[in-house]
C-alpha cells in the first residue's frame, strides 16, 4: 500500500463551503493538498500532526482574481524593466489579503512591451515563496474598439485582418501559448471573429468579450466561436437597447452562456446593474478587482499602462478626465460588497470569487474549491468574511513569513 508521509493536519470548529454549502465539518491537508480523510484513519491508522482551530469561521478556498492590472506601485504594463520584481511583490501583497492566484492583466500596449513582459507573466504555482499562484496573464487588448477604449490608449489599438499572424506578431502565439491564461478582444474589430476558433485550437487560450461596441449578433457569433467570457460586464461595452442588448444580451441567452467578470467596488458598477447580472446569471460571475499600482497605497498620481491616473477617495481616473481607469479594491472587499448589493449568500458570494473563475478557466479540479486532491489554498473567514488567515500549498502566509515591499 501507497503510503503517504507529509504531515497532516486538519482544520476543525468550521463551516466548510463545499458542494455549493457551508458544512460543518473538519477539512484536511497535506503535501500541499486537501486529501480525503478516510484512507488516513481507516487504512494508515494516522492522527492529524497538525490541528487548527477555525474558531467558529468559515473555510474557503483561496480567492482567485483574474483581472487586476498592479498593486502596491507595481503596474504589470507600465514596469517593464522591473518586471519580476513587480510579479514577485504583487504576488506576495495579495496572498496576505487572501487572493491566493490571479491573472496578472495588461492594458492595451505596444508589441514589444508584450514580447518584454509576457515570459513573465506566465503560470508559476503557489507558495510561501512565490506568494499567490500566477494563472497566466489576462492580455486586456490591443485587438479593442476604439470607442470603448476606457483607459486604453488609443494609438496602441489594433485590428487582425491578417489573421493569426497579426496576433503572432502583436504578442507572439508562442508567448500566449506559453505564458497567457486569456485574452480580451472586441467581436466587431476587423478579423477577430473570424479567427478565434484558431486562435483557440492554436494556443489553448481562453477568449473574452470586452471594450466592445458589439452587437448582439456579433456577441453571439464570438461566443459561439469559443469566447467563454465578458470582460468586467457593463463597463466599456455597448450599452443595454431593448432591441440590440449587446454583449449584456448574452446573460439572457436561453442556451448557454458565458462567464463575466464584473468589478463589484461600488464604484465601476450601480449596485442595482450588479443585482440584474446575479438575476440573470449567477453561476456565471466571476468578481474581478480591476485594481491598478495604487492598490493599498495613499491617493496621489500613478500610472496604468502608459497612462497618468489620478486615485483619490476611492477612485481612479485618467489625469484630467472623468475616465474611470481601474479600481483600488480587493477582492474580499468586492465579495462583501455583493452581498450587500444583491443579497445573495455566503456561498454565492464566495463561489463567485473562487468556483467560477476556477470554472472559467478550466482549472476547477485544482483551483477554486475545497475538493479531495485540490490544492491547498484555503482562507479562514469570520462570519462577516473578513479574512483571518490564509493559507497557500498547506502553509499559512503571515506577515512574518511572506515578506514583500511596496513600490512608492
Ligand atoms: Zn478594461
Amino acid at each position: 500500500m501507497e503510503s503517504s508521509s507529509g504531515s497532516i493536519t486538519q482544520f476543525y470548529n468550521c463551516l466548510v463551503l463545499k458542494d455549493h454549502n457551508l458544512v460543518k465539518d473538519y477539512l484536511y491537508v497535506q503535501d500541499g493538498k486537501i486529501i480525503d480523510p478516510a484512507k488516513m484513519f481507516w487504512e494508515e491508522k494516522r492522527t492529524p500532526d497538525v490541528r487548527i482551530d477555525c474558531k467558529g469561521g468559515i473555510v474557503a478556498p483561496g480567492y482567485i482574481d483574474v483581472q487586476i492590472n498592479g498593486a502596491f506601485g507595481y503596474d504589470f504594463s507600465n514596469d517593464t524593466d522591473i518586471i519580476e520584481e513587480a510579479v514577485e511583490n504583487i504576488s506576495k501583497g495579495l496572498l496576505l489579503q487572501g487572493c491566493t492566484a490571479y491573472c496578472p492583466t495588461t492594458v492595451s500596449s505596444r508589441p514589444e512591451v508584450y514580447h518584454k513582459v509576457l515570459p513573465h507573466l506566465g503560470p508559476r504555482k503557489g507558495s510561501i515563496e512565490n506568494g499567490a499562484a500566477v494563472l497566466g496573464a489576462h492580455i486586456e487588448g490591443p485587438f479593442i474598439s476604439p470607442q470603448k477604449k476606457g483607459a486604453h490608449e488609443l494609438a496602441t489599438l489594433r485590428t487582425a485582418k491578417n489573421g493569426l499572424s497579426d496576433f503572432d506578431e502583436c504578442y507572439g502565439l508562442e508567448n500566449l501559448r506559453k505564458y497567457a491564461a486569456y485574452v480580451t478582444m472586441a467581436p466587431e474589430v476587423e478579423g477577430i471573429t473570424d479567427t478565434i476558433s484558431a486562435l483557440i485550437k492554436e494556443t489553448g487560450i481562453s477568449i473574452a468579450s470586452g471594450h466592445s461596441n458589439a452587437t448582439t449578433a456579433q456577441a453571439d457569433e464570438a461566443f459561439k466561436k469559443g469566447a467563454n467570457m465578458i470582460t468586467h460586464l457593463f463597463n466599456a461595452m455597448h450599452p443595454f437597447h431593448q432591441r440590440d442588448p449587446g454583449i449584456i444580451g448574452l446573460l439572457g441567452a436561453s442556451d448557454s452562456r458565458p462567464f463575466y467578470g464584473i468589478i463589484c467596488d461600488g464604484i465601476h458598477v450601480h449596485p442595482h446593474s450588479v443585482m440584474i447580472a446575479y438575476y440573470a446569471h449567477p453561476n456565471g460571475a466571476c468578481l474581478v478587482t480591476d485594481a491598478m499600482s495604487a492598490q493599498s497605497l495613499p491617493d496621489g498620481f500613478y500610472k496604468l499602462g502608459e497612462m497618468d491616473v489620478d486615485v483619490h477617495g476611492g477612485h481612479v481616473y485618467i489625469k484630467g478626465t472623468n475616465t474611470i481607469a481601474g479600481s483600488i479594491a480587493t477582492l474580499a472587499e468586492c465579495v462583501r460588497k455583493f452581498i450587500k448589493f444583491t443579497g445573495a449568500s455566503k456561498v454565492e458570494a464566495l463561489e463567485n470569487a473562487t468556483l467560477h473563475p476556477a470554472q472559467m478557466l478550466g482549472i476547477s479540479d485544482k483551483k477554486g474549491t475545497l475538493t479531495h486532491g485540490a490544492d491547498a489554498d484555503i482562507l479562514i473567514l469570520n462570519q462577516d468574511l473578513d479574512v483571518q488567515r490564509v493559507f497557500i500549498a498547506g502553509v499559512e502566509a503571515t506577515s512574518n513569513n511572506v515578506r514583500f515591499k511596496q513600490k512608492l
